[in-house]
């Protein structure tokens, strides 16, 4: 068969689907951005014709990793706000995107937010920002598939949008995210958090999301006072809130979800809706420990996201996975709490499912979109290589990530952005904050 790339001889392809199946001595065929092979190296070799082929001896073939919680154009704010809980940390990050984050300013952060995700191997982001038109030429223009939409606040929020301002965008938004084009993504919708946006307003939007057939995305019970806030002001808790508005029929992708109770996971669960675990940025701002384990058994998916870099100071999802990991342990005073294989299919093939991807996405499949990770073992903190689950987890980082491909382009070649001059990105972004 003939085949745009073939991933050739393949120390070990770590495929992420349900039974955590690995593959040694193996090959990945590409063609027209999907993958339609997957097998032994020596028969790959003798049935594929391939236009490029990239030498993957000695490396681990994985899908790209999927952040389901970000927000990509703060990278300009790295820094910002420091040794400050949640809510100080919002009054510092706020009054800094009053004075960076025109559409250029988004623009360009999220342009070098991709490229620092796709260089530590994530291939699709779940983005939250105002001005998204920006943001996604950002994030398109290095190669990254970018999950966004329209933000809401009931204010007027920093972007200085009414109300039916924000309806219209939202309105608008498929026709958009078609002209900007770049890699299939879904519809999306962000109502900021059940404390910035009323029930009523909350209630618009799912019904829109129906029409359009959009995913959404919120803030949820990120910590204690969020809770209390989301109760002083609506009289409910964050979750009851979306469920009465109709958003957490829609399975909605929670981030953090730090502090759900046990009501809350019932209803959470019965919904269908997924918690985008951030452990990173919660430990940094000190609010809480989710019991992702005990999430699971109550029967709510899990995905992994690093939070912006704002709180969490960067975009890496190797840390993230290892924080999850150990964290999950430690909750449940258990080392055997969590498995390595299932910490890695939070971060690719739950994440998928959580964005309604989970057929397009999130393994290394014959008929899913090429978005593939290749990692070099040859170091010593990967030697010896006794299971590719365990050493991705607990051992690798970012430096290990060599080639990037996101719906069968070569995005990230030999540690290098394909498509961005980085000399001139890290210039510019220096430039615009005045570092
Ligand atoms: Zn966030």
């Amino acid at each position: 068969m003939k085949a745009d790339l073939l991933l050739d001889s393949a120390r070990y392809v770590v495929v992420c689907d349900d039974s955590a199946t690995v593959l040694a001595d193996s090959s990945v065929a590409v063609a027209d951005g999907r993958i339609i092979g997957v097998g032994p190296a020596e028969e790959m070799r003798t049935s594929v014709e391939a236009a490029e082929v990239i030498d993957a001896r000695g490396q681990v073939i994985m899908p790209g990793l999927i952040n389901l919680h970000t927000h990509l154009p703060m990278t300009l704010l790295r820094g910002v706000a420091e040794n400050v809980d949640l809510q100080g940390f919002l009054e510092l990050v706020w009054a800094e995107e009053a004075r960076v984050m025109d559409p250029a300013g988004v623009e360009l952060g999220a342009r070098l937010g991709a490229v620092e995700a796709l260089l530590s191997g994530t291939t699709t982001a779940l983005d939250m920002y105002f001005h998204p038109q920006a943001a996604h030429r950002g994030a398109v223009s290095a190669g990254l598939r970018h999950v966004i939409g329209p933000v809401f606040f009931s204010f007027p929020g920093p972007d200085g949008l009414a109300w039916d301002e924000r309806m219209a965008m939202a309105r608008r938004w498929p026709d958009d995210l078609a002209a900007i084009g770049g890699p299939h993504v879904p519809v999306a919708y962000m109502p900021h958090a059940p404390f910035t946006v009323e029930v009523e307003h909350l209630a618009q939007i799912a019904e829109l999301a129906r029409e359009t057939d959009a995913i959404i995305t919120t803030h949820t019970s990120e910590n204690d006072s969020e809770n209390d806030d989301t109760l002083g002001s609506r009289g409910m808790r964050p979750v009851a809130c979306l469920d009465e508005s109709g958003v957490l029929g829609l399975a909605p992708v929670l981030a953090h979800g730090v502090r759900l109770d046990a009501d809350d996971r019932r209803t959470v669960a019965a919904a269908g809706a997924s918690v985008a675990h951030c452990p990173g940025s919660n430990l940094k701002l000190a609010s809480g420990a989710a019991d992702i384990v005990g999430y699971r058994s109550d029967g709510i998916r899990v995905g992994l996201g690093t939070d912006g870099c704002s709180s969490s100071n960067d975009l890496d999802m190797f840390p993230v996975l290892r924080l999850a990991a150990n964290l999950a342990r430690l909750v449940q005073h258990d080392p055997a709490a969590i498995s390595a294989a299932d910490i890695l299919r939070m971060a690719t093939l739950e994440g998928a499912r959580a964005l309604g991807m989970g057929d397009r996405i999130g393994s290394v499949e014959v008929g899913k979109e090429a978005d593939l990770v290749v990692i070099d073992t040859r170091v010593p903190h990967l030697t010896p290589l006794r299971d590719p689950h365990t050493a991705i987890v607990f051992a690798a980082g970012r430096s290990d990530v060599r080639h990037v491909v996101v719906a069968g382009d070569v995005v990230v070649r030999d540690r290098r952005s394909t498509r961005i001059d980085m000399d001139d990105l890290l210039d510019e972004a220096n430039a615009r904050v005045g570092t």
